[in-house]
């Protein structure tokens, strides 16, 4: 910082010896000016007392002096005479010294003898003294010779003083020499006093701005230490200020980011499905929304391709939910990569996964997709062990033509694939108008389905099952066989499926499980003692906590032996009910005899089905139609068969129609079969009256 005191000393001390320095030369000058008029007056004075006094010795020396020479002159009488009245003149004055000079300049007296005769024409005092000006010449003298003797180290006054005659005019010169060392020595003393009370009062006035400029310094300082401690402490303000803003700014851009994030994956989420990153049916909608307007302004055609693969209801019932979701992954990722033409995939949920093709110029073209999409699944999925073989059934609707809406051509195209679905694995077809009549049809059936068991529409036919060596009945199984008044007999293969979707299933097997009890009590109550009846469970019944409460009932009602019952379960059904195991543990409590149905067609992991209490196997019809034609399938019996010994599971084989697959069959130790062969199913009557 400035530092005033030490400024101000600077320049103060300065500025003091600065006037110091010119004051007492100043005043030593005026002083001297004043000592040597007051010197040179007493001076003329003393000249004027002797021009007076002396007038008549000095008028006749003068007149002597002009041709005489110097000896003359220092001997002469009227000269000693005038020494005498001068000394005595001089006598108590500071005049320490006289000499008189004539108008040629010549000395004519002095003090000093040895003088006289000495010109002094050249001299400058002298001359201005002619021209009647008094001048003086103040002189320190190491020495000088005065009347009295010699003296030392003296100041000394010089005054050349015209001497003036009668007529004015200038007839020589004085020069008086007047001691004036005391006035000196005088004058030195106050000047030294002078320059001390100078230096003194400078001093004090130094000292006292001093005390102020250092009072004034200090609080200047103490302002500055204010201001730079308020201009700190706003410093560590607006440091903090910042940081905060920082810190506010930073965390508002992460929430930001954050809720950006969020935002994005909201967005993802409701655009896309969550387990195979497809575009999800919400994205696929507005997707194809766009597209018939943009289309239907162009009049470009669409396709809408509906895909659902084929037994995956069974694998996720067999393999659990984990694989079932692995293989959905694969499955997308599947018709991702092979599926060149289509324009967006989706999937819509559960198996089911839709796309869209743009820009159609053929049905060709919609076709050879179509036959892309069941390609992708040509190859194995690979999940650790197991491998899968999996199809898909395509359903295809086209725009304009069939429909106008997205939902339109959803549904259409979902009608489509049902209908591939009807004709077997692996099968694409084209939505066709009759299609929609055939799901109205669905749908009126199931409204009469609805009332069919209350109108006395159903009724239970039973097939035989006999042993496989001795031909003799073994059992039957109940099947279900719908009557309508407006759609004639129809067939538990058209309407079961339906049944179980709606629902209706549990209240229609549970009546065919109470009626099949009470046709066999009846039965034996009446003589005809049937070995065992079997009855088909759905997944639905079973899946109902108050199944086995039910079952109970109907036993106790009926008066059913428990060990003569026997109830048919599906791979898939045993797979899907969450705790199956306690729950047919339960059964084979209550004596019930279990059977696998449908055997081989599922994908039971067999060390699970072990240690089920099921006791028999049912050899799948679609495996026995196979005997003599396909060896894949005799394979699968042979396999079966071994499994079953060496499991200790009966086996029963369904779907026999010739003597040969009964041959085949016993010779691989199947214990039972059941097939057109031995009876088709029938009404109870007819069944008695044919196995009494
Ligand atoms: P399923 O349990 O496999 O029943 C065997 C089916 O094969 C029966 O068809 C039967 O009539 C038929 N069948 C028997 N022998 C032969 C043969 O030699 N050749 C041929 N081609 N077919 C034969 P149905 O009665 O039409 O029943 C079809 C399916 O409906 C049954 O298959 C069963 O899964 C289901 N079902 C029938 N009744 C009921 C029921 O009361 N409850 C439940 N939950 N499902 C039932
Ligand atoms: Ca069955
Ligand atoms: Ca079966």
């Amino acid at each position: 910082m400035f530092n005033l005191s030490r400024y101000f000393s600077t320049v103060s001390f300065i500025l003091i010896v600065l006037a110091a320095g010119v004051l007492g030369p100043l005043y030593r000058q005026l002083s001297l000016q004043q000592m040597q008029e007051l010197a040179e007056g007493r001076n003329v004075a003393m000249a004027q007392v002797f021009e007076n006094s002396l007038r008549e010795p000095l008028a006749a020396l003068m007149a002597d002096a002009l041709g005489r020479d110097v000896e003359f002159l220092r001997q002469s009488p009227k000269s000693a005479a005038l020494q005498a009245s001068v000394l005595e003149l001089m006598h108590n004055t500071a005049v320490v010294k006289v000499k008189i000079y004539n108008r040629l300049g010549n000395t004519v007296f002095s003090t000093d003898q040895l003088q006289i005769g000495e010109s002094k024409l050249d001299n400058p005092g002298f001359r201005s003294a002619m021209r009647g000006t008094t001048v003086s010449e103040l002189t320190h003298r190491d020495r000088i010779d005065s009347f009295e003797g010699t003296l030392a180290e003296v100041d000394v006054l010089a005054s050349y003083i015209p001497i003036v005659g009668k007529d004015h005019a200038v007839e020589g010169v004085f020069e008086l020499y007047q001691n004036v060392t005391p006035f000196v020595a005088q004058l030195q003393r106050s000047l030294w006093w002078v320059t001390a009370g100078v230096v003194v009062v400078f001093a004090l006035l130094y000292l006292m701005q001093f005390l102020v400029v250092r009072r004034a310094q200090g609080i200047l300082e103490d302002q500055e230490g204010r201001i730079k401690a308020a201009r700190d402490t706003l410093e560590v303000q607006v440091a903090a200020r910042t940081d905060e803003l920082k810190r506010t700014n930073s965390q508002l851009e992460g929430e930001i980011s954050e809720r950006r994030q969020a935002q994005s994956k909201l967005n993802y989420l409701a655009y896309h499905d969550p387990l195979t990153g497809l575009a999800n049916r919400r994205c696929f909608i507005e997707r194809l929304e766009e597209s018939l307007r943009e289309n239907g302004r162009h009049g470009e055609r669409l396709a809408v391709l509906f895909i659902d693969l084929d037994q995956f209801k069974q694998v996720n019932d067999s393999l659990g939910h984990g694989v079932g979701d692995e293989l959905l992954v694969a499955v997308a990722a599947r018709l991702s990569e092979h599926v060149r033409l289509i324009d967006m995939l989706a999937r819509l949920g559960g198996d089911e996964f839709i796309c869209l093709m743009e820009a159609v110029r053929s049905e060709d073209e919609v076709e050879m997709l179509a036959r892309e999409i069941l390609g992708a699944f040509d190859q194995p999925f690979k999940f650790g062990d197991h491998e899968l073989f999996l199809t898909a059934a395509v359903g295809i609707s086209l725009f304009p033509g069939d429909g106008d809406s997205v939902l339109e051509l959803m549904r259409n195209a979902d009608t489509a694939m049902y209908r591939a679905k009807a004709q077997g694995r692996g099968n694409f077809h084209f939505y066709t108008p009759e299609m929609t009549r055939d799901a109205q049809v669905r749908i009126r059936m199931e409204n009469l389905l609805r009332r069919a068991q209350e109108n006395g529409e159903l009724s239970v036919h039973l097939q035989p099952q006999v042993e496989t060596q001795s031909g003799k009945l073994v059992g039957a199984e109940a099947l279900v066989r719908w009557n309508s008044p407006e759609l004639g007999e129809v067939m538990p293969m058209s309407f079961i499926p339906m049944a179980e979707d709606s629902g209706l299933i549990i209240g229609l097997g549970n009546w065919v499980l109470r009626e099949t009890c009470r046709q066999f009590v009846q039965w034996r109550d009446s003589g005809f003692d049937l070995p065992q009846v079997s009855v088909n469970l759905s997944v639905k019944q079973l899946e109902r906590p108050e199944f086995i409460d039910v079952l109970e009932q109907i036993l106790d009602e009926t008066g059913m032996d428990p060990t003569r019952l026997k109830l048919e379960l599906t791979e898939s059904v045993v797979m899907a009910v969450s705790d199956s195991f306690a729950l047919l543990e339960r059964l084979r409590d209550l004596g019930i005899s279990l059977a696998l149905d449908d055997f081989g067609t599922g994908y039971s992991s067999l060390s699970y089905l072990k240690m089920l209490p099921i006791q028999q196997l049912k050899i799948d019809g679609s495996f026995v139609e196979g005997i003599g034609r396909n060896p894949g399938d005799e394979a699968i019996i042979r396999t079966v068969m071994e499994l079953a010994r060496s499991m200790g599971f009966e086996v029963v084989a369904e779907g026999v129609e010739t003597e040969a697959q009964a041959a085949f069959l016993a010779q691989l130790g199947c214990e039972q079969l059941q097939g057109y062969l031995h009876g088709r199913a029938v009404a109870p009557a007819e069944f008695r009256a044919r196995w009494s």
